[in-house]
């Protein structure tokens, strides 16, 4: 029975809609663990299922842990937040940053083979702006190898409406006024050694090519519909 529930909030999650930016960004504190849309072992060979465990129940929930005991009483939305985060103690920087990038992460990793294709509007935009999809996909391992120490390497939309891969240090995002290149995210892979490193140990390289097979391209080109929708 219990199995056969865990199954149909399964089928259930991942039927649901495509999670959105507007309903990452309007959360406020406390802020709750948000439920994974695949089982821990879905992402396996890429991800193992302990690092998926011990990140998301750990790790993540740590962040949110954290980031409720510094806002207290604070209900302003998180992206209010983070965009007036130099107002705000390093507590706060670290942690609410933290349970954004982690909630965002999720959202654009799966084991569904439907949604790693990539639409071919995300593959002509992707073209247009980086050469083609490979191309872009060097930069942004590039990008995210070279991010020195624990960080992020993004693809975010900036102001003008430009595709730009960017990276950020600790748990910085493109969403923050201290950070150099603002935007909006519509990708972005963890590259803290708790993302990979019982699987990979420090082969970061091989976890990031390993990431394309369980990106959900399809979540990434919905972010981006959704940041194109809010610009016009
Ligand atoms: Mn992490």
């Amino acid at each position: 029975m219990k199995k056969l529930l865990s199954f149909l909030v399964l089928v259930l999650f991942s039927h649901s809609a495509w999670a959105c930016l507007a309903c990452l960004n309007k959360q406020n504190a406390p802020f709750s663990l948000p439920q994974l849309s695949y089982t821990y072992e879905a992402l396996v060979p890429s991800i193992d299922e302990q690092t998926m465990n011990i990140h998301h129940t750990l790790h993540h929930q740590a962040y949110i842990t954290n980031a409720n005991k510094a806002l207290e009483g604070n209900e302003k939305p998180l992206e209010e937040i983070l965009g007036n985060v130099s107002e705000h103690p390093v507590s706060v920087r670290n942690n609410a940053g933290g349970h954004w990038n982690h909630s965002f992460f999720w959202t654009v990793l799966t084991p569904d083979p439907k949604k790693q294709k990539m639409p071919k509007k995300l593959k002509k935009e992707l073209t247009k702006t980086f050469g083609s999809v490979d191309a872009f996909q060097k930069a942004f391992e590039e990008k995210a190898t070279t991010q020195f120490g624990s960080g992020w390497a993004w693809l975010i939309v900036t102001k003008d409406g430009k595709l730009e891969i960017t990276s950020t240090p600790n748990q910085d995002n493109p969403l923050m006024d201290v950070v150099e290149q603002n935007g909006k995210p519509i990708f972005g892979i963890d590259v803290w050694e708790h993302a990979y490193y019982l699987q990979y140990q420090n082969k970061r390289g091989m976890y990031l090519e390993n990431i394309w097979n369980v990106t959900n391209w399809h979540q990434v080109y919905a972010y981006l519909q959704e940041v194109q929708k809010i610009k016009k």
